[in-house]
């Protein structure tokens, strides 16, 4: 039987078990430890009055190697699912090799003292996951995650070449809050923030953050307004698909959160330097995650949906052709299935999708994987499986800015 170890019982780790304890024939053994173990238990009880599952739940603290390393040891667990945050990314990787088990994470690693949203740190560990005979897959949630295997789908089976590539995140939801964010709001605070850059011709363009906006009519949802970001997935996209001419990013925010942010820019609540308060050291982004609403709440009232999806250029068959493919998922139904909204929930289901592929050896090899080199085939079909289905639209003409 299978033993698994989550790490981070956030918004995504609620989606992830729950989602794991749906597919209990190839997850078995399941346990949820995070830094609170209240949190896990909280998520665990959840889970067993949904599907009737045991999960069991444990305290570890991600940021020390050897206790998680002890703790996946006295578990015997063959598989580690990382949905703690970016910071605990090498951590965990170390308790891996430390005790010869795979890894799977969702986003980067980053430093805490800056937001940079690279991969070299995490690219350095390939000689020592393929030397113990390991397998690291790196960035299993929707963006980026999906968003890459959508780009390998296409690769494979709609395009002979992109050219361009442009991926689209749309929240058509509201939840009802002055300003909240949608998943931890230190990490997507310090996401939006960030310069901008997107690839263009062999290298880097570096623009102001929230620079360029441009008004999209999103499948469903309905027009909205995006602003080009930078996003991991563009680094890796780019080193494997290096026929790619443009790769760029694009969220969409309403008028109300980008007023927020500006203000809360602009008084320096966003810094992640620390700052003296009071005789103590504090990183004025950390006290303000304290004050917002935490994203695992805002199931509750969030109603509306999310659009998102890759638009990508090139050509097939000797002709020049436009594919978008895309995920419309409803805020109101993933509450109804698993306690949470849509953002946690269109990223809990790649992870569990990964790690199903993982475990049962139809994604597998020696090293460090982004999405993008693995098979899109079944991962394709288990999104259609477990509650994100694709479409794919061929458009008549490519984005006109
Ligand atoms: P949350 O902040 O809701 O959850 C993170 C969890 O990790 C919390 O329970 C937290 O504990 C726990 N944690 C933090 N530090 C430690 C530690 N040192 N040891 C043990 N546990 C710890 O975040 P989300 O669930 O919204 O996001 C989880 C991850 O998913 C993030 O890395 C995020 O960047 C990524 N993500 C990826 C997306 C994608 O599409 N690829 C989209 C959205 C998110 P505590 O409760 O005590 O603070």
């Amino acid at each position: 039987m299978n033993k698994i170890l989550v790490i981070g019982a956030g918004g995504v780790g609620s989606v992830v078990v729950h989602k794991m304890a749906q597919l209990s024939e190839v997850f078995g053994e399941i346990t949820l430890a995070s830094r609170r173990q209240f949190k896990c238990d909280e998520i665990a009880a959840s889970v067993k009055a949904r599907t009737g599952v045991t999960i069991h739940t444990a305290q570890v603290d991600a940021d020390d190697t050897d206790a998680t390393a002890a703790l996946i040891e006295k578990l015997g667990v063959t598989l580690l699912v990382n949905v703690a945050l970016p910071y605990q990314d090498l951590t965990l990787m170390d308790a891996c090799l430390k005790t010869g088990i795979n890894y799977l994470d969702t986003a980067n690693y980053e430093p805490r003292d800056e937001a940079k949203f690279e991969y070299h740190w995490q690219w350095a560990y390939q000689q020592r996951f393929e030397e113990a005979g390991l397998m690291a897959l790196l960035g299993s949630g929707f963006d980026p995650g999906v968003t890459n295997v959508y780009t390998a789908h296409a690769k494979k089976h709609l395009l002979d070449r992109i050219d361009t590539l442009d991926i689209l995140d749309c929240n058509g939801g509201d939840h009802g809050q002055h300003f909240a964010t949608n998943f931890n709001p230190e990490i997507n605070i310090r996401e939006v923030t960030a310069d901008v850059r997107h690839w263009e011709n062999g290298d880097w363009v570096t623009t102001p953050a929230l620079s360029n906006k441009q008004a999209f009519d999103f499948p469903v949802v309905g027009e909205k307004n995006m602003y080009q970001m930078y996003h991991e997935e563009l680094e890796s996209l780019s080193k494997h698909l290096p026929e790619i001419k443009r790769a760029r990013f694009w969220m969409t925010f309403g008028d109300a959160y980008i007023t927020h942010l500006q203000v809360l820019q602009n008084i320096g609540m966003t810094r992640i330097d620390p700052v003296i308060y009071e005789g103590k050291e504090i990183i004025p982004l950390q006290f303000l995650k304290a004050v917002l609403p935490d994203p695992s709440d805002l199931g509750k009232t969030t109603k509306g949906k999310t659009c998102i999806g890759n638009i990508m250029t090139g050509e097939k068959d000797g002709e020049a052709k436009t594919v978008y493919v895309y995920n419309i998922c409803d805020h109101e139904d993933c509450f109804a299935e698993v306690g949470s909204q849509a953002i946690s929930y269109t990223t809990g289901v790649p992870a569990m999708i990964g790690a199903a592929l993982m475990l049962t050896g139809k994604w597998s090899g020696k090293g460090v994987f982004n999405m993008e080199q693995m098979d899109p085939d079944p991962f394709m079909d288990m999104l259609n499986e477990h509650g994100l289905p694709w479409q794919v639209t061929e458009l008549d003409k490519p984005l006109d800015f």
